[in-house]
């Protein structure tokens, strides 16, 4: 049977309707086959639905997330002073921040803006960084029409993998960088998986699940060390870099 497309749309708005109504009431199946390395059968009708997060407004927090910046103050974090400006916090040459809370495996949103008014070159220009568990960094910088090394333009994963596209905005504009960061595993003194990172710069996969050679470093290759959740770092490298609308969240498991 032909629908009209309104037609069509009521049809899969009255059935969507119906499975969250048929979830709640634990209707599913209990005779479909075990769905491989699970325990719950396809439809499972004992499998509990996950619990409901609100989306937060054009890339605000989620309800379950830990805002660490929300343009009012300093907060959750410590180290460097830096200045609060219009809603953002500004480098200011006082020290890096860091977090007061540590974190694992994460999801980390943050907006980022290179000064307007360009006074430098290469790693001179809006250098800053996010730099995950103080160890693992995902470059800030002005790469708008600006040559410096590959693995140190902006969302590259510094001194290992520049971003697979170049997606940065005019000098000034904000930007948005969404991380998925999973924490390197460790037995004893051995590392038995890298970190991963996942980057959107301004909504473009920049790395995919990419596994990091180890910890951050300058004209040097660092290996990794055994640790556990550790702070944030937002990294003050003497460029005026602001920041706003920074939070994160632990990443989920499901059952
Ligand atoms: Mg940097």
């Amino acid at each position: 049977m032909q629908l009209s497309a309104p037609r069509r749309l009521l049809l899969i708005a009255v059935l969507s309707g119906g499975a969250l109504a048929a979830q709640q009431a634990g209707v599913g199946y209990d005779d479909t086959p075990l769905i491989p390395g699970s325990s719950f059968r396809v439809h499972d009708s004992k499998r509990v639905p996950p619990p409901v997060v609100t989306p937060g407004e054009m890339g605000g927090p989620p309800s379950d997330a830990v805002v660490l910046f929300d343009g009012t103050g300093l907060t959750a974090w410590e180290g460097g002073a830096w200045t609060i400006a219009d809603g953002a916090m500004v480098v200011n040459g006082t020290g890096s921040l860091r977090t007061k809370q540590s974190f694992g495996d994460c999801q980390l949103h943050l907006e980022w803006a290179t000064p307007a008014e360009v006074v430098s070159e290469s790693q001179g220009r809006g250098n800053s960084g996010v730099i995950l568990q103080g160890r693992y960094e995902v470059q800030v910088l002005d790469s708008y029409e600006n040559v410096t090394y590959a693995d140190g333009q902006a969302a590259a994963l510094y001194g290992q993998y520049p971003p697979l596209k170049n997606a940065c905005r005019p000098p000034g504009e904000w930007q948005t960088y969404d991380i998925v960061f999973e924490a390197p595993k460790f037995d004893g003194e051995t590392c038995t998986a890298p970190a991963y990172v996942t980057v959107m710069h301004n909504g473009v996969l920049v790395h995919h699940r990419q596994p990091m050679t180890g910890p951050v470093a300058h004209r040097n290759v660092a290996k990794y060390a055994p640790h556990g959740p550790a702070p944030l770092t937002l990294q003050d490298h003497g460029n005026p870099v602001r920041y706003r609308n920074v939070w994160i969240r632990e990443l989920g498991t499901r059952d």
